[in-house]
């Protein structure tokens, strides 16, 4: 059974080798960005206040995402793996996300992180607002916020992770079927 963290910079490719990951393991993908953007399209009071952290590329508060985090993973459907994507983003959101799955028994057995040069990442980053994702987190500026707000709260846990567990890092430049390769051998690595 697969409980799987994926970290990597915003830009890197996360939330589309996350999908396929989960498609191919068959277990829950949990992102956190995902269940934000619903709430703010849901117009909900969690929504109302995610968005104007999200409108400038900034983190939502800690205590309202480990919260969602907490609900979600107690959730059935986790109890044979899952992926989160966006979670942990910050050293606070990684400690208490490893109190949560002690005390539900679910505790993480791989952290992948997706490595992606940061100039290759400030050029995917204009490529994508130039082509208009339809995300309003998708223009230069918010863009180059949420890649600052990375290096500063979230690289910090990658190593947070290497002091208990191995982190297996892929590197994230090539097309998506090549990135997805590599993660699969992760996994036949894993299993053999
Ligand atoms: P993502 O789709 O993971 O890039 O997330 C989009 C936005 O949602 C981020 O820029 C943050 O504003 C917010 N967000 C998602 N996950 C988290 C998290 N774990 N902690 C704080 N904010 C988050």
């Amino acid at each position: 059974m697969e409980r799987i963290v994926i970290l990597g910079p915003p830009g890197a490719g996360k939330g589309t080798q996350a999908l396929l990951l989960c498609e191919k393991l068959g277990v829950p993908h949990i992102s956190t960005g995902e269940i934000l953007r619903n709430a703010v399209s849901n117009e909900t009071k969690l929504g109302l206040e995610a968005k104007q952290y999200m409108d400038r590329g900034e983190l939502v508060p800690d205590e309202v995402v480990i919260g969602l985090v907490r609900e979600r993973l107690s959730e059935p459907d986790c109890d044979t793996g899952y992926l989160l994507d966006g979670f942990p983003r910050t050293l606070e959101q990684a400690k208490e996300l490893d109190v949560i799955l002690k005390e539900i028994g679910k505790e993480v057995t791989v952290v992948l992180e997706l490595q992606v040069p940061e100039q290759a990442l400030l050029d995917r980053i204009k490529n994508r607002a130039a082509e208009g994702s339809g995300r309003s987190d998708d223009n230069v500026e918010v863009a180059s916020n949420r890649l600052r707000v990375y290096w500063e709260q979230t690289a910090p846990v990658t190593a947070y992770y290497e002091e208990h567990l191995s982190v297996e890092k892929v590197d994230g430049i090539g097309t998506v079927e090549e990135v997805t390769q590599r993660i699969a051998e992760v996994f036949e690595e894993s299993s053999s």
